[in-house]
């Protein structure tokens, strides 16, 4: 059975490359029936908060990117770590370090004078614990093989291959007992039955050290899939600028509904033909490691509102109008969210995101007398305020107040003046939206129904 992980660690929101990796590992589990797991790696107790655990459970749930069994906290696991080191320490594959911190210190120096790579040097492999003196403080060691080379058959890098004397005798248990995140991350994937680590490829050396661990406790090894990291549109790591925001961002800031982020995320770095609209659906059918791309992919925030539309026009009305009423600054009424509801239609077509939307809808809300844009406020000469006069009294006249009627009186308006419809639309459009740009008019007319219609034209003739 396949089981994969989601690790972050809880030191700032869910980050666009973290999301990335979770729905990796999300969509893998699913395609094989199999469990998808989350741990939420908390050891580094001083940068650990739980807001920031919070934002990302959050933004999990948000991205639909739900998770099998009960989270996993792996600074509770910490005695049980311990026990692996000490495991390994009696089996003779780790071993106790007695070298104090100036020896430490000065061994780096001379590393460091002599250009040579900065590593532990082993000095306490092979000595007897018999030559420390008493009670005095130690680490414990992994000992890492000296010959010979270690290669991962990586799922996404191909064979990657480390001479094992680069491999450094890296601490797994601090002298306070407790564990390193190396020896932390090895035990919480064995005890878990992790069978597939899918993670950035920042984690391809840790691959090779946390082998060592696993060897030496003679566990199953898991598959590794080590994914390339995203970058900006212009090739450099992702930053803030590149959009390198949280997950919470997009959904609050940038108005991104979490289906088209998630599609989004899934074509950075993992292709099906040339399918861009993928659906979760069609996603967890056709997911695999072998379409995960070797190359660092780049974050564009155009394709994303690009896709972010689509879904929009796919969107059920009740949902983005109870999406828009959170987003607007008043308590919406009842009536308010139905009309809302029944804009949508009009409105949805034009916006990228929910902010786009939310401001196409405001016209909708606004009170009379209305205070127009400049460029609104231009359209309206003596000319086109006749005009608007002209077409107010055959609105008024009208029996019905459907879109056939009002169709009816605003052609027959234009004809009487010998102009064209769009003469007659765009000072209607004005006075009933204060703005020069909005969904048909016919569309606003019937939105805002015959009174508010009648009241907003008439505010602009006199
Ligand atoms: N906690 C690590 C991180 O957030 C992930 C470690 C792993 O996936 O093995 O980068």
């Amino acid at each position: 059975k396949v089981v994969t992980r989601f690790a972050p660690s809880p030191t700032g929101f869910l980050h666009i490359g973290g999301a990335r990796t979770a729905l990796f590992n999300w969509l893998y589990a699913r395609h094989h029936g199999g469990e998808f797991l989350l741990r939420i790696e908390d050891t580094d107790r001083a940068r650990s908060t739980q807001p920031a655990i919070e934002a990302i459970l959050d933004s999990m749930s948000w991205l639909g990117l739900n998770w099998d069994g009960q989270t996993v906290y792996q600074f509770a696991r910490a005695s049980r770590h311990a026990e692996v080191a000490n495991q390994l320490l009696a089996a003779g594959h780790a071993y106790k370090c007695y070298a104090t911190a100036e020896e430490l210190t000065a061994l780096r120096e001379s590393q460091k004078a002599a250009k040579q790579p900065m590593r532990y040097d082993g000095r306490w492999r092979d000595r007897p614990e018999s030559d420390a003196p008493e009670g005095a403080p130690y680490v414990v060691r992994i000992k890492a093989p000296k010959d010979g080379a270690t290669t991962i058959q990586d799922q996404v890098q191909g064979a990657v291959t480390v001479q094992n004397a680069e491999l450094d005798d890296f601490v797994l248990l601090r002298s306070d007992g407790t564990p390193t995140y190396m020896l932390a991350v090895v035990v919480d994937d064995h005890d878990m039955g992790v069978t597939h680590v899918i993670r950035g490829d920042d984690h391809l050396n840790n691959a090779f050290r946390q082998l060592t661990v696993i060897r030496g406790m003679g566990w199953p090894e898991p598959i590794y899939a080590h994914i390339p990291l995203i970058h900006g549109t212009d090739g450099a790591k992702l930053s803030k600028r590149h959009g390198a925001i949280g997950v919470d961002s997009y959904r609050d800031e940038l108005g991104i509904l979490p289906e088209a982020l998630d599609n989004y995320l899934l074509r950075l770095g993992w292709g099906h033909g040339d399918d861009e609209v993928i659906s979760r659906e069609q996603a967890v059918e056709w997911f695999d490691l072998a379409g995960v791309g070797r190359s660092p992919s780049r974050f564009d925030l155009k394709k994303l509102e690009n896709l972010n539309g689509h879904y929009l026009r796919q969107a059920e009305d009740n949902r983005l109008a109870d999406l828009l009423a959170e987003r607007l600054e008043f308590a919406v009424s009842p009536e308010q969210l139905d009309l809302l509801r029944r804009a949508m239609p009009a409105l949805k077509p034009r916006a990228a995101n929910l902010n786009e939307l939310a401001t196409s809808a405001a016209f909708l809300f606004r009170t009379r007398p209305l205070v127009l844009d400049p460029a609104a406020s231009d359209l309206l000469t003596a000319e086109s305020r006749a005009l608007l006069a002209s077409a107010h009294s055959k609105l008024d006249a009208l029996a019905g107040w459907d879109t056939e009627s009002l169709e009816e009186a605003v052609r027959q308006t234009a004809e009487d003046a010998g102009i064209k419809l769009g003469q007659v639309a765009q000072p209607l459009r004005a006075a009933l939206t204060g703005k020069k740009t909005s969904p048909g008019i016919f569309e606003v007319l019937d939105l805002l129904g015959r009174d508010e219609s009648l009241g907003r034209i008439a505010d602009q003739i006199t």
